[in-house]
């Protein structure tokens, strides 16, 4: 068996346009488009792309896109001072601050200082309370693309057997509660779970999120189970040359597997495209409310 590859790049497309027409709807309606805030401190590399990346996909659909960057020794108290004024700022209407902060800053604390309305990275304790509880949330935009492209891709989810390997907020607690809200009976695997490939080999549904390249092989699949590859990891080929890999080993995987998430091209997309759904969520919600 070869799986089925799931395309994220194209449905991403399809989640633009569908937010593109939403957009132009708020606008028109509201005299204002959507605005997104996206905040930046310090000067790592790969948050600038992605916080780059960020403002440039909101505008790209017709969003107002502002990307505040922050000296790497700003204080707490200036950066809270920063989202005290976005978090009253009736304009704006989602508000994210790009992780990792630099170490003398405390996440939870600035997490916490942006209001759960506007949170769309869907991290704030309401939010992943209100997910818990099966109501109405922003829901971090990871699992979010994951249950998309589950859907798009027609997988059953109703009974069926579903393992998440990874426990973290960002992508395996919510990925979770967003399988288990469809009725599937999930697993949440982690580094200390004993006997990992015969966990997986139960699972129709198997998401990894893990950050460790290339870990699941191929004799952890049920045959014919879906599988998401949620994780990024850079590596260097025999010939030196630096490329991008999943957690799945995908020559593997793809044998055995009836649907794949390739790395990239799959879970990937899907991410900002779902962050740019969520803060026209979030801009409708306050406004309609
Ligand atoms: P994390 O480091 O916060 O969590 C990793 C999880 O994997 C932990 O819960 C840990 O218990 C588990 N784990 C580690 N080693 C394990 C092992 N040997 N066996 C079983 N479980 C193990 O990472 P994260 O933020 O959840 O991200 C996971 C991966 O997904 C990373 O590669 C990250 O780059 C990627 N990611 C991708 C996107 C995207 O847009 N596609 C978004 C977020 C994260």
């Amino acid at each position: 068996m070869t799986a089925t590859l799931l395309d994220g790049k194209a449905l991403a497309e399809t989640v633009r346009a569908e937010v593109r027409t939403g957009v132009e709807a708020f606008t028109q309606t509201h005299k204002r488009p959507p605005g997104l805030d996206v905040v930046l401190v310090g000067d790592n590399a790969a948050s600038r792309i992605y916080t780059r990346n960020k403002e440039k996909a909101s505008k790209e659909v017709g969003m107002r896109g502002r990307l505040h960057t922050l000296a790497e020794t700003t204080s707490q108290d200036e950066l809270l001072a920063l989202l005290a004024l976005l978090a009253n700022d009736p304009e704006v209407d989602g508000i994210l601050v790009q992780l990792p902060l630099p170490p003398h800053l405390a996440a939870d604390r600035v997490l916490d200082a942006v209001p759960p309305e506007k949170d769309v990275d869907g991290f704030h304790p309401v939010n992943v309370g209100l997910l818990a509880l099966g109501r109405p949330a922003l829901v971090p935009c990871t699992p979010l693309g994951c249950m998309r492209l589950l859907a798009q891709s027609g997988t059953r989810l109703r009974g069926a057997r579903a393992v998440v390997i990874g426990r973290s907020t960002i992508v395996g607690k919510p990925m979770a509660q967003l399988l288990l809200a469809e009725h599937a009976t999930v697993t949440i695997a982690h580094s200390r779970t004993q006997d990992l490939p015969a966990l997986c080999r139960e699972a129709d549904v198997l998401v990894a999120a893990i950050g460790k390249a290339e870990m699941v092989r191929g004799d952890w699949i049920k045959p014919g189970a879906t599988v998401l590859d949620v994780g990024i990891n850079r590596v260097t080929t025999s010939e030196g040359k630096s490329k991008l890999v999943g957690d799945v080993c995908f020559d593997e995987v793809k044998e055995r597997a009836g649907l794949l998430s390739p790395v990239p091209g799959g879970v990937g997309p899907m991410t900002i495209a779902c962050l740019l759904q969520n803060t026209l969520t979030a801009a409708r919600r306050r406004l309609e409310r």
